[in-house]
C-alpha cells in the first residue's frame, strides 16, 4: 500500500471493454502453458495493475456451443481493491477477448 496514490484512488470499478484493451493486452499479456491450464498474466490494460487469470483444459476441448475455443473473455484480476468492486469479485470489472494461440 503507498500514500502517494493520487487523491482519486485507483479506478471506481466498471464493468467495460474496449477494443484498445484487446489489442493492448494481445501486446502485453504473456500466456505460460502447464500440463492442465495456461495461466495468462500481465498489466490490467484498464487499471494496469498486474493481472492473472488461469484457463483450465477447457480451452483444448471441442465444444459445439463455441465455434472457435481459442478467443476467450479474460477479465481483469488485479489484487487492488477498485471502489465498487462486487463482494467476492475482484479487479477493476475491465473485461477483453484474448485469441489464445496454443501448439497443438
Ligand atoms: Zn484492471
Amino acid at each position: 500500500m503507498r500514500d502517494d496514490e493520487p487523491v482519486s484512488g485507483p479506478l471506481p470499478y466498471a464493468e467495460v471493454t474496449d477494443e484498445a484493451y484487446a489489442a493492448r493486452a494481445a501486446v502485453d499479456f504473456r500466456a505460460q502453458e502447464f500440463e492442465f491450464a495456461v495461466v495468462l498474466s500481465g498489466p490490467c490494460p484498464r487499471c494496469g495493475h498486474a493481472s492473472a487469470t488461469t484457463l483450465v483444459d477447457e480451452v483444448y476441448r471441442k465444444d459445439a456451443a463455441t465455434p472457435d475455443p481459442g478467443y476467450r473473455t479474460l477479465l481483469c484480476e488485479c489484487e487492488v481493491e477498485h471502489p465498487g468492486c462486487p463482494a467476492g469479485l475482484r479487479g477493476c470489472g475491465a473485461y477483453w477477448t484474448l485469441r489464445l494461440e496454443v501448439e497443438a
